[in-house]
Protein backbone atom coordinates (compact mmCIF):
# COMPACT_ATOMS: atom_id res chain seq x y z
CA UNK A 1 0.00 0.00 0.00
CA UNK A 2 2.92 2.42 0.43
CA UNK A 3 3.65 1.98 -2.81
CA UNK A 4 0.71 3.08 -4.14
CA UNK A 5 0.22 5.47 -1.67
CA UNK A 6 3.86 7.07 -3.24
CA UNK A 7 2.21 6.33 -6.83
CA UNK A 8 -0.62 8.29 -6.09
CA UNK A 9 1.43 11.39 -4.58
CA UNK A 10 3.31 11.03 -7.14
CA UNK A 11 0.16 11.50 -9.70
CA UNK A 12 -0.07 15.01 -7.67
CA UNK A 13 2.95 16.47 -6.21
CA UNK A 14 2.93 18.99 -3.33
CA UNK A 15 3.01 22.57 -4.87
CA UNK A 16 3.77 25.72 -3.16
CA UNK A 17 2.10 28.77 -3.53
CA UNK A 18 3.09 32.08 -1.42
CA UNK A 19 0.63 34.04 -0.04
CA UNK A 20 2.57 37.56 0.92
CA UNK A 21 1.55 39.98 2.92
CA UNK A 22 3.28 43.90 4.85
CA UNK A 23 5.90 42.38 6.30
CA UNK A 24 4.58 38.30 6.39
CA UNK A 25 4.37 35.45 4.14
CA UNK A 26 3.27 31.92 4.12
CA UNK A 27 2.77 29.20 1.90
CA UNK A 28 0.02 27.22 1.13
CA UNK A 29 0.78 23.69 -0.11
CA UNK A 30 -1.50 21.69 -1.85
CA UNK A 31 -1.35 17.98 -3.30
CA UNK A 32 -1.91 14.55 -2.27
CA UNK A 33 -0.31 13.03 1.20
CA UNK A 34 0.20 16.03 2.78
CA UNK A 35 -0.98 15.09 6.36
CA UNK A 36 1.53 11.95 6.54
CA UNK A 37 4.03 14.52 5.84
CA UNK A 38 2.96 17.35 7.87
CA UNK A 39 6.20 17.07 10.28
CA UNK A 40 8.68 17.46 7.27
CA UNK A 41 6.61 19.91 5.58
CA UNK A 42 6.00 22.63 8.55
CA UNK A 43 9.89 22.13 10.34
CA UNK A 44 10.91 24.80 8.58
CA UNK A 45 8.50 27.29 10.04
CA UNK A 46 7.71 25.69 13.54
CA UNK A 47 9.64 27.37 16.51
CA UNK A 48 9.14 24.51 18.87
CA UNK A 49 8.97 21.04 18.29
CA UNK A 50 5.23 20.95 19.60
CA UNK A 51 2.26 21.30 18.57
CA UNK A 52 -1.28 21.48 19.53
CA UNK A 53 -4.01 19.62 17.08
CA UNK A 54 -7.47 21.27 17.54
CA UNK A 55 -10.50 19.31 15.37
CA UNK A 56 -13.69 18.28 15.88
CA UNK A 57 -15.20 14.59 16.49
CA UNK A 58 -16.44 13.76 13.08
CA UNK A 59 -12.89 14.62 11.47
CA UNK A 60 -10.95 13.08 14.30
CA UNK A 61 -11.59 9.38 13.80
CA UNK A 62 -10.92 9.78 9.89
CA UNK A 63 -8.15 12.01 9.97
CA UNK A 64 -6.20 13.04 13.21
CA UNK A 65 -4.04 9.51 13.18
CA UNK A 66 -2.48 10.36 9.85
CA UNK A 67 -1.45 13.59 10.62
CA UNK A 68 -0.15 13.02 14.66
CA UNK A 69 1.92 10.23 13.19
CA UNK A 70 2.95 12.80 10.31
CA UNK A 71 4.28 15.21 13.18
CA UNK A 72 5.83 12.55 15.29
CA UNK A 73 7.72 11.09 12.16
CA UNK A 74 9.98 14.03 12.86
CA UNK A 75 10.00 14.54 16.79
CA UNK A 76 7.31 16.95 17.44
CA UNK A 77 5.30 16.73 20.53
CA UNK A 78 1.45 16.49 19.51
CA UNK A 79 -1.19 17.03 21.78
CA UNK A 80 -5.19 16.94 20.61
CA UNK A 81 -8.40 18.74 21.18
CA UNK A 82 -11.51 17.61 20.13
CA UNK A 83 -14.88 19.69 19.68
CA UNK A 84 -18.11 18.76 18.15
CA UNK A 85 -19.00 19.43 15.10
CA UNK A 86 -20.91 21.73 13.84
CA UNK A 87 -21.69 26.28 13.81
CA UNK A 88 -22.18 25.47 17.77
CA UNK A 89 -18.80 25.17 18.80
CA UNK A 90 -18.01 28.83 17.05
CA UNK A 91 -19.27 30.07 20.03
CA UNK A 92 -18.24 32.55 23.04
CA UNK A 93 -18.71 29.09 25.40
CA UNK A 94 -16.51 27.15 22.84
CA UNK A 95 -13.89 29.46 22.71
CA UNK A 96 -13.85 29.70 26.57
CA UNK A 97 -13.55 25.75 26.62
CA UNK A 98 -11.10 25.39 24.01
CA UNK A 99 -8.93 27.74 25.64
CA UNK A 100 -9.01 26.59 29.29
CA UNK A 101 -8.23 23.30 27.67
CA UNK A 102 -5.48 24.79 25.62
CA UNK A 103 -3.75 26.03 28.97
CA UNK A 104 -4.69 23.08 31.01
CA UNK A 105 -1.70 21.44 28.08
CA UNK A 106 0.75 24.35 29.30
CA UNK A 107 1.43 25.57 26.14
CA UNK A 108 3.67 28.17 24.99
CA UNK A 109 3.62 31.42 23.59
CA UNK A 110 5.89 29.22 20.76
CA UNK A 111 3.78 25.81 20.61
CA UNK A 112 1.64 25.72 17.31
CA UNK A 113 -2.24 25.23 17.03
CA UNK A 114 -2.88 23.04 14.24
CA UNK A 115 -6.43 23.15 12.99
CA UNK A 116 -7.13 20.06 11.36
CA UNK A 117 -11.11 20.68 9.79
CA UNK A 118 -13.62 22.53 8.38
CA UNK A 119 -13.84 26.38 8.60
CA UNK A 120 -15.81 26.35 12.23
CA UNK A 121 -12.40 24.26 13.39
CA UNK A 122 -10.35 27.19 11.41
CA UNK A 123 -12.30 30.26 12.97
CA UNK A 124 -12.50 28.68 16.19
CA UNK A 125 -9.13 27.58 16.55
CA UNK A 126 -7.53 30.51 15.07
CA UNK A 127 -9.08 33.02 17.21
CA UNK A 128 -7.94 30.64 20.47
CA UNK A 129 -4.73 30.51 18.50
CA UNK A 130 -4.84 34.22 18.68
CA UNK A 131 -5.45 35.43 21.66
CA UNK A 132 -3.85 32.46 24.28
CA UNK A 133 -0.77 34.12 25.55
CA UNK A 134 -1.78 37.07 22.97
CA UNK A 135 -0.99 34.93 20.02
CA UNK A 136 0.26 31.63 19.38
CA UNK A 137 1.98 30.04 16.14
CA UNK A 138 -1.34 29.16 13.66
CA UNK A 139 -1.34 26.39 10.90
CA UNK A 140 -4.43 25.52 8.78
CA UNK A 141 -5.07 21.95 7.98
CA UNK A 142 -8.12 22.38 6.10
CA UNK A 143 -10.30 19.54 5.23
CA UNK A 144 -13.34 20.60 3.44
CA UNK A 145 -13.25 21.82 0.33
CA UNK A 146 -14.69 25.44 1.28
CA UNK A 147 -11.89 25.84 4.12
CA UNK A 148 -8.97 24.90 1.15
CA UNK A 149 -10.28 27.62 -1.10
CA UNK A 150 -11.44 30.04 1.38
CA UNK A 151 -11.45 30.31 5.11
CA UNK A 152 -7.85 28.97 5.43
CA UNK A 153 -6.54 31.69 3.77
CA UNK A 154 -6.24 35.00 5.13
CA UNK A 155 -5.98 35.36 8.60
CA UNK A 156 -9.55 35.81 9.23
CA UNK A 157 -10.59 34.29 13.12
CA UNK A 158 -13.41 34.44 15.05
CA UNK A 159 -17.08 33.33 16.22
CA UNK A 160 -20.60 33.68 16.44
CA UNK A 161 -22.38 36.34 19.25
CA UNK A 162 -26.26 36.60 19.73
CA UNK A 163 -25.84 39.26 17.13
CA UNK A 164 -24.86 37.52 14.44
CA UNK A 165 -22.21 35.35 12.70
CA UNK A 166 -18.59 35.95 13.25
CA UNK A 167 -19.09 39.39 15.00
CA UNK A 168 -16.09 38.42 17.52
CA UNK A 169 -12.62 37.72 16.48
CA UNK A 170 -8.96 38.81 15.26
CA UNK A 171 -7.11 38.73 11.98
CA UNK A 172 -4.47 35.80 12.88
CA UNK A 173 -3.01 35.01 9.75
CA UNK A 174 -1.49 31.06 9.58
CA UNK A 175 2.23 29.90 9.29
CA UNK A 176 1.35 27.65 6.83
CA UNK A 177 -1.35 26.22 5.35
CA UNK A 178 -1.88 22.27 3.98
CA UNK A 179 -4.52 21.30 1.63
CA UNK A 180 -4.33 17.95 1.30
CA UNK A 181 -6.77 16.62 -1.20
CA UNK A 182 -6.52 13.11 0.63
CA UNK A 183 -9.07 14.32 3.05
CA UNK A 184 -11.57 15.06 0.07
CA UNK A 185 -12.13 11.53 -0.37
CA UNK A 186 -14.57 11.75 3.00
CA UNK A 187 -16.01 14.55 2.69
CA UNK A 188 -20.35 14.21 1.56
CA UNK A 189 -20.64 15.34 -1.83
CA UNK A 190 -22.73 18.15 -1.01
CA UNK A 191 -20.48 19.37 1.52
CA UNK A 192 -17.78 19.60 -1.97
CA UNK A 193 -20.29 21.34 -4.26
CA UNK A 194 -21.05 23.61 -1.64
CA UNK A 195 -17.01 24.45 -1.44
CA UNK A 196 -17.03 24.28 -5.14
CA UNK A 197 -19.08 27.37 -5.40
CA UNK A 198 -16.91 29.32 -3.73
CA UNK A 199 -13.93 28.50 -6.44
CA UNK A 200 -16.96 29.45 -8.87
CA UNK A 201 -17.16 32.95 -7.00
CA UNK A 202 -13.69 33.32 -7.17
CA UNK A 203 -13.54 33.26 -10.80
CA UNK A 204 -16.66 35.54 -11.53
CA UNK A 205 -15.11 38.03 -9.32
CA UNK A 206 -11.70 38.54 -10.96
CA UNK A 207 -10.32 36.15 -13.00
CA UNK A 208 -11.98 34.72 -16.32
CA UNK A 209 -9.14 31.79 -16.72
CA UNK A 210 -10.51 30.14 -13.52
CA UNK A 211 -13.89 30.48 -14.17
CA UNK A 212 -13.10 29.10 -18.12
CA UNK A 213 -11.25 26.28 -16.04
CA UNK A 214 -14.42 25.32 -13.86
CA UNK A 215 -16.61 25.09 -16.55
CA UNK A 216 -14.43 22.74 -18.27
CA UNK A 217 -13.65 20.68 -14.88
CA UNK A 218 -16.33 20.51 -12.58
CA UNK A 219 -17.40 17.31 -13.36
CA UNK A 220 -13.48 15.80 -12.39
CA UNK A 221 -13.12 18.38 -9.35
CA UNK A 222 -16.61 17.28 -8.19
CA UNK A 223 -16.38 13.13 -9.12
CA UNK A 224 -12.93 13.18 -7.22
CA UNK A 225 -9.80 13.42 -9.61
CA UNK A 226 -7.46 14.27 -7.49
CA UNK A 227 -4.91 16.18 -9.68
CA UNK A 228 -7.98 18.42 -10.78
CA UNK A 229 -9.07 18.95 -7.12
CA UNK A 230 -5.53 20.03 -6.38
CA UNK A 231 -5.65 22.38 -9.16
CA UNK A 232 -8.85 24.04 -8.25
CA UNK A 233 -7.45 24.53 -4.72
CA UNK A 234 -4.51 26.14 -6.14
CA UNK A 235 -6.21 28.57 -8.36
CA UNK A 236 -8.88 29.52 -5.93
CA UNK A 237 -5.99 30.07 -3.21
CA UNK A 238 -4.05 32.03 -5.62
CA UNK A 239 -7.04 34.34 -6.11
CA UNK A 240 -7.19 34.82 -2.77
CA UNK A 241 -4.07 35.68 -1.99
CA UNK A 242 -3.67 37.97 -4.46
CA UNK A 243 -6.66 39.93 -3.29
CA UNK A 244 -6.00 39.60 0.35
CA UNK A 245 -2.04 40.41 -0.53
CA UNK A 246 -3.74 43.92 -1.73
CA UNK A 247 -6.30 44.47 1.39
CA UNK A 248 -5.45 42.49 4.40
CA UNK A 249 -7.54 43.58 6.78
CA UNK A 250 -10.71 44.93 4.78
CA UNK A 251 -9.85 48.72 4.67
CA UNK A 252 -10.18 49.73 0.93
CA UNK A 253 -13.51 50.67 0.63
CA UNK A 254 -14.55 49.76 -2.66
CA UNK A 255 -12.40 46.59 -4.22
CA UNK A 256 -9.94 44.72 -2.26
CA UNK A 257 -11.39 41.92 0.33
CA UNK A 258 -14.98 43.73 -0.11
CA UNK A 259 -14.87 41.58 -3.51
CA UNK A 260 -15.43 38.95 -1.95
CA UNK A 261 -18.40 39.15 -0.65
CA UNK A 262 -19.73 38.77 -4.47
CA UNK A 263 -23.27 37.11 -3.92
CA UNK A 264 -22.75 37.16 -0.40
CA UNK A 265 -25.20 39.78 0.82
CA UNK A 266 -27.92 37.81 -1.36
CA UNK A 267 -26.77 34.54 0.47
CA UNK A 268 -26.59 35.70 4.28
CA UNK A 269 -30.20 37.00 3.86
CA UNK A 270 -31.56 33.25 2.67
CA UNK A 271 -28.98 31.79 5.38
CA UNK A 272 -30.69 33.94 8.20
CA UNK A 273 -34.27 33.16 6.89
CA UNK A 274 -33.93 29.33 6.06
CA UNK A 275 -32.50 29.37 9.73
CA UNK A 276 -29.37 27.40 9.98
CA UNK A 277 -31.01 23.89 10.10
CA UNK A 278 -29.10 22.76 7.57
CA UNK A 279 -31.44 22.63 4.83
CA UNK A 280 -29.39 25.56 2.76
CA UNK A 281 -25.24 25.21 3.16
CA UNK A 282 -23.84 28.56 3.56
CA UNK A 283 -21.67 27.39 -0.41
CA UNK A 284 -25.33 26.39 -1.66
CA UNK A 285 -26.52 30.04 -0.79
CA UNK A 286 -23.71 31.42 -2.48
CA UNK A 287 -24.60 29.87 -5.43
CA UNK A 288 -28.09 31.24 -5.53
CA UNK A 289 -26.70 34.58 -4.73
CA UNK A 290 -24.19 34.79 -7.25
CA UNK A 291 -27.13 34.11 -10.00
CA UNK A 292 -28.83 36.94 -7.95
CA UNK A 293 -26.06 39.62 -8.14
CA UNK A 294 -25.53 38.75 -11.75
CA UNK A 295 -29.16 39.32 -12.24
CA UNK A 296 -29.25 42.29 -10.43
CA UNK A 297 -26.17 43.70 -12.39
CA UNK A 298 -28.48 42.61 -15.71
CA UNK A 299 -31.22 44.76 -14.19
CA UNK A 300 -29.39 47.76 -13.62
CA UNK A 301 -27.92 47.24 -17.45
CA UNK A 302 -24.50 46.95 -16.08
CA UNK A 303 -23.78 43.33 -16.71
CA UNK A 304 -24.71 41.31 -20.43
CA UNK A 305 -28.03 38.61 -19.72
CA UNK A 306 -25.75 35.87 -20.73
CA UNK A 307 -23.48 35.86 -18.67
CA UNK A 308 -26.14 35.51 -16.55
CA UNK A 309 -27.57 32.29 -18.06
CA UNK A 310 -23.96 31.31 -18.48
CA UNK A 311 -23.37 30.72 -15.09
CA UNK A 312 -26.63 29.86 -13.68
CA UNK A 313 -26.44 26.41 -16.47
CA UNK A 314 -22.80 26.11 -14.94
CA UNK A 315 -24.14 26.05 -11.09
CA UNK A 316 -27.10 23.65 -12.19
CA UNK A 317 -24.61 21.38 -14.10
CA UNK A 318 -22.60 21.19 -11.25
CA UNK A 319 -25.54 20.08 -9.27
CA UNK A 320 -25.55 23.25 -6.52
CA UNK A 321 -28.65 25.32 -6.29
CA UNK A 322 -28.74 28.31 -8.41
CA UNK A 323 -32.19 29.96 -8.10
CA UNK A 324 -34.92 30.97 -5.31
CA UNK A 325 -36.95 27.74 -5.97
CA UNK A 326 -33.96 25.81 -4.72
CA UNK A 327 -34.61 26.61 -1.44
CA UNK A 328 -37.55 24.08 -0.70
CA UNK A 329 -40.29 26.66 0.15
CA UNK A 330 -41.61 30.15 -1.32
CA UNK A 331 -39.68 33.07 0.33
CA UNK A 332 -40.69 36.73 0.81
CA UNK A 333 -38.64 39.28 -0.91
CA UNK A 334 -39.15 42.13 1.88
CA UNK A 335 -38.17 39.62 4.43
CA UNK A 336 -35.12 38.64 2.47
CA UNK A 337 -34.15 42.51 2.29
CA UNK A 338 -34.99 43.39 5.84
CA UNK A 339 -31.78 40.79 6.64
CA UNK A 340 -29.99 42.48 4.10
CA UNK A 341 -29.96 45.60 6.37
CA UNK A 342 -29.04 43.89 9.15
CA UNK A 343 -25.79 42.24 7.42
CA UNK A 344 -22.78 43.60 8.92
CA UNK A 345 -21.63 44.85 5.83
CA UNK A 346 -23.61 47.91 5.63
CA UNK A 347 -21.51 51.17 4.79
CA UNK A 348 -22.98 54.44 7.11
CA UNK A 349 -26.34 53.17 6.88
CA UNK A 350 -26.28 51.71 3.18
CA UNK A 351 -26.78 48.44 1.22
CA UNK A 352 -23.65 47.91 -0.35
CA UNK A 353 -23.46 45.49 -3.43
CA UNK A 354 -21.36 43.38 -5.03
CA UNK A 355 -22.33 43.83 -8.75
CA UNK A 356 -20.63 42.64 -11.97
CA UNK A 357 -20.12 44.23 -15.46
CA UNK A 358 -19.62 40.45 -16.15
CA UNK A 359 -18.03 37.35 -15.83
CA UNK A 360 -14.61 38.20 -14.11
CA UNK A 361 -15.17 41.98 -13.43
CA UNK A 362 -16.78 42.51 -10.00
CA UNK A 363 -17.15 45.71 -8.12
CA UNK A 364 -19.10 47.52 -4.92
CA UNK A 365 -21.59 49.68 -5.16
CA UNK A 366 -23.27 51.73 -2.64
CA UNK A 367 -26.60 52.71 -4.71
CA UNK A 368 -28.55 50.18 -5.03
CA UNK A 369 -32.02 50.84 -4.33
CA UNK A 370 -34.24 48.90 -2.76
CA UNK A 371 -37.03 48.56 -5.52
CA UNK A 372 -34.26 47.30 -7.96
CA UNK A 373 -33.19 44.39 -5.15
CA UNK A 374 -37.06 43.51 -4.47
CA UNK A 375 -37.88 43.42 -7.96
CA UNK A 376 -34.72 40.94 -8.36
CA UNK A 377 -35.78 38.70 -5.39
CA UNK A 378 -39.41 39.00 -6.85
CA UNK A 379 -38.49 37.07 -10.26
CA UNK A 380 -39.70 40.77 -12.07
CA UNK A 381 -36.42 41.11 -13.83
CA UNK A 382 -36.73 37.71 -16.48
P1 LIG B 1 -17.63 22.91 8.84
O1 LIG B 1 -16.34 23.26 9.42
O2 LIG B 1 -18.80 22.92 9.74
O3 LIG B 1 -17.53 21.49 8.13
C1 LIG B 1 -18.67 20.92 7.55
C2 LIG B 1 -18.93 19.51 8.07
O4 LIG B 1 -18.02 18.61 7.44
C3 LIG B 1 -18.72 19.34 9.57
O5 LIG B 1 -19.72 18.50 10.07
C4 LIG B 1 -17.36 18.65 9.67
O6 LIG B 1 -17.24 17.86 10.81
C5 LIG B 1 -17.35 17.82 8.41
N1 LIG B 1 -16.04 17.52 7.84
C6 LIG B 1 -15.00 18.36 7.74
N2 LIG B 1 -14.01 17.79 7.04
C7 LIG B 1 -14.44 16.55 6.71
C8 LIG B 1 -13.87 15.48 5.96
N3 LIG B 1 -12.66 15.60 5.37
N4 LIG B 1 -14.59 14.35 5.82
C9 LIG B 1 -15.83 14.26 6.37
N5 LIG B 1 -16.42 15.22 7.05
C10 LIG B 1 -15.72 16.36 7.21
O7 LIG B 1 -18.02 23.87 7.61
P2 LIG B 1 -17.18 24.58 6.46
O8 LIG B 1 -18.11 24.72 5.35
O9 LIG B 1 -15.87 23.94 6.25
O10 LIG B 1 -16.89 26.01 7.10
C11 LIG B 1 -17.93 26.90 7.42
C12 LIG B 1 -17.42 27.91 8.41
O11 LIG B 1 -16.34 28.63 7.82
C13 LIG B 1 -18.44 28.95 8.81
O12 LIG B 1 -18.45 29.09 10.20
C14 LIG B 1 -17.95 30.23 8.15
O13 LIG B 1 -18.29 31.38 8.88
C15 LIG B 1 -16.48 30.01 8.10
N6 LIG B 1 -15.78 30.76 7.07
C16 LIG B 1 -14.70 31.50 7.43
C17 LIG B 1 -14.00 32.23 6.48
C18 LIG B 1 -12.78 32.98 6.88
O14 LIG B 1 -12.24 33.75 6.08
N7 LIG B 1 -12.28 32.81 8.07
C19 LIG B 1 -14.39 32.19 5.13
C20 LIG B 1 -15.50 31.42 4.80
C21 LIG B 1 -16.17 30.70 5.77
MG1 LIG C 1 -18.45 32.47 1.74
Amino acid sequence: TERVAEALDAHVPPRRLEVALPGRRYEVITGAGLLGRAGALLAPVLLQKRAVVVTDSTVAPLHLQTLTDGLAATGITVDSLVVPPGESSKSLAGFGDLADRMLALGVERRTTVIALGGGVVGDLAGFVAASVLRGMPFVQVPTTLLAQVDSSVGGKTGINMKAGKNLVGAFHQPIAVLADTDVLSTLPIRELRAGYAEIVKAGLIGDVALYDWCESHAQDVLGGDAACQAEAVRLACAFKARVVGDDEREEKPNDGRALLNLGHTFAHALEAEMGFDGSLLHGEAVGIGLVLAFRLSHRLNLCPGQDTVRVARHLQRAGLKWRLADCGRPLDPERLLAHMRKDKKMRDGRLSFVLVRGIGEAFTSPDVSDADVLAVLAGDDA
